[in-house]
């Protein structure tokens, strides 16, 4: 491709709009403009690497014998209704009527669809197991898209489903994916960590998220370099620093208008981890104290699993129902349920008095207060490995995949009914499995970049090689590079050549900017001597060679 004919825009400015390291750069250097919130416009450059991509997605789909289809972006409300999750849904979800007044919705995910149809076309033990894939268009009314690409309201996603016909057959389904993912993300260049993840909104007993570490991403995960334990921070459990055990006896302190543990923690010099914070929630079955250590923060979706969907009490209801002022709750003497963090079985705290402006010293679980134990905090720096007891590190990560084991949540509702062996008709176990492109070109932008642009993993770069051409008015520079230009097209090398008439530097620049792996100098001081220049991107290093040898010396670059 020659760079006059294709279109290429970079800018010289960063985008005030842009903060993500990806994100300004793909706007730079000519790859996305955006249409609106959380709509881009891929231009020739952006849509190439996103095919490459998609290349990568689709050998390794059918390497594990998955069949590539292609469902529509629109979809009758009737499919989403029968699994319940036309309701379920909020705002994310894009709904609109046809000219019948018919109600439909754009596609988030296909599930739906895929109950739909193996519903529809399954009939047998002997039709499965299946896997059906496309890389397709979705929609979601997100919230805040934000980053570029990186969290959009219509983006491409390599969706691929499992059916089986039990769950055994559906953990093969599971691991063949965890095992295309593994290549695929290693193809693409991208660093990245497999970890336990809650299934969420879909439904189904067992969920793992592919995680691109980078700055830019939206989610904190759980490390531990001991034993390997990796988990999203919405669920990962961790144990904290044990505190010391204090020889405090229980008494009454006055904390005039002293509300926050930051506040009493300031005033009494007590650190935080001294403290119990008492919340009070208001669940569907009633209220619930839940107490966490003051250095801790209560983690929702933890407490979700355990007293379903609640929302934190009003101070007129902490009133009606404690009988205490909010800032000066503790866990003594209360008749509602309780329940706390299991870290604060040992140790001897200091909370609320339950008395307006106080608060007690010396509280110690057992004696003062009992609950229910459970894990209820969020993992954070410094806490302990569960599994091992080793560190544990929190990075934030891009998630650029993930897998679900779904079980029956689809197809059940949907009647996705086989008849086995025994001639005995059963629903067929699902699983679902996503990927999103966009999401891995920005991850490998924000995981591979200097102050000069984009630096490409070779196997997902726009071309393999950039030919630069410093001086076109030299007939032999012209000659060479268009000689080379020929032979690597004929090799089925894909190059770029900067044939417009610019001077070097600017060339130079866009070359950075543009982050093509391999770039190809022809000067015509080198010419002379029969050399020309080959340089690597990433280190800048670059070697003379032989004009002859240009060609197998990319082609052993391309391969190692
Ligand atoms: P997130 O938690 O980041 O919103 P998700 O759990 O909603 O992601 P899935 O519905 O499981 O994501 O989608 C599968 C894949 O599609 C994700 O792993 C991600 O790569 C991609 N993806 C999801 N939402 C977006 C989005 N708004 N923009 C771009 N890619 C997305
Ligand atoms: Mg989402």
């Amino acid at each position: 491709m020659r760079f006059s004919k294709i279109f290429i825009a970079t800018l010289k400015e960063t985008p005030a709009e842009a903060e993500a390291i990806s994100h300004i750069l793909m706007l730079r250097a000519g790859y996305v403009r955006q249409l609106a919130a959380g709509l881009y416009i891929y231009l020739p450059l952006g849509l190439r690497v996103i095919e490459r991509i998609n290349k990568v997605l689709r050998e390794e789909m059918n390497s594990i014998g998955a069949q590539e289809i292609s469902m529509p972006a629109l979809h009758p409300a009737e499919v989403w209704q029968e699994t319940g999750r036309w309701n379920e849904i909020g705002e994310e979800m894009f709904r609109l009527k046809d000219r019948g007044s018919r109600d439909m919705c754009l596609g988030m995910t296909h599930e739906e669809i895929i109950a739909w149809l193996a519903a529809k076309e399954i009939r047998s033990y002997r039709e499965l197991p299946q896997i059906w894939y496309q890389i397709q268009i979705k929609l979601r009314d997100e919230a805040r898209p934000k980053s570029g690409v990186l969290r959009t309201r219509e983006f491409l996603m390599k969706d691929s489903y499992s059916l089986d016909i039990d769950e055994e057959e559906l953990e093969k389904s599971y691991l063949l994916h965890a095992e295309a993912y593994h290549k695929i993300f290693s193809r693409c260049g991208l660093k990245y960590y497999m970890v336990e993840s809650d299934p969420g909104m879909m439904g189904g007993a067992k969920a793992h998220e592919f995680m691109a570490p980078s700055p830019a991403g939206e989610d904190k995960i759980a490390l531990c370099d001991g034993c390997g334990y990796a988990a999203n921070v919405e669920l990962a459990l961790s144990v904290p620093k044990k505190v010391e055990i204090q020889n405090w006896v229980f008494e009454e302190v006055y904390t005039p208008e002293k509300r926050t543990v930051q506040e009493i923690s300031g005033f009494l010099k007590i650190d935080p981890e001294y403290f119990i914070k008492s919340i009070l929630l208001i669940s569907d079955n009633g209220p619930v104290l839940s107490l966490v250590r003051g250095d801790q923060e209560l983690h929702e979706k933890k407490l979700n699993k355990i007293i379903g969907k609640h929302r934190q009490a009003h101070k007129e209801e902490v009133k009606e129902i404690l009988g205490v002022e909010a800032g000066f709750i503790g866990p003594m003497n209360h008749k509602v349920r309780i329940i706390a963090d299991s870290c604060l079985k040992d140790g001897v705290y200091v909370s609320g008095a339950n008395k307006p402006q106080y608060h007690v010293k010396g509280i110690r679980s057992g004696k003062d207060f009992t609950a229910e134990w459970h894990d209820i905090h969020i993992a954070k720096e410094g806490d302990f490995c569960p599994k091992c007891n080793a560190s544990l590190r929190i990075e934030n990560t891009i998630e650029v995949g993930n897998i679900f084991m779904l079980g029956t949540k689809y197809s059940v509702p949907m009647r996705a009914f086989y008849l086995d062996k025994n001639g005995q008709e059963k629903p067929i176990i699902m699983g679902s499995y996503g990927i999103g492109p966009a999401r891995i070109a920005a991850a490998a932008i924000e995981q591979n970049n200097d102050r000069d642009g984009i630096i490409w993993p070779k196997s997902i770069a726009p071309f393999d090689v950039e030919i630069l051409p410093l001086n076109m008015k030299d007939s032999k520079t012209v000659e060479v590079a268009e000689k080379l230009y020929k032979l690597f097209i004929d090799e089925g090398i894909e190059v770029l050549i900067d044939d417009r008439e610019e001077r070097a530097g600017v060339k130079f620049k866009d070359a950075d900017l543009i982050g093509i792996p391999i770039h190809i100098i022809i000067g015509e001081k080198n010419l002379k001597e029969g050399l020309i220049e080959i340089k690597n991107r990433r280190t800048k290093e670059a070697a003379k060679l032989k004009i002859e040898d240009a060609i197998e010396k990319i082609k052993s670059k391309i391969k190692d």
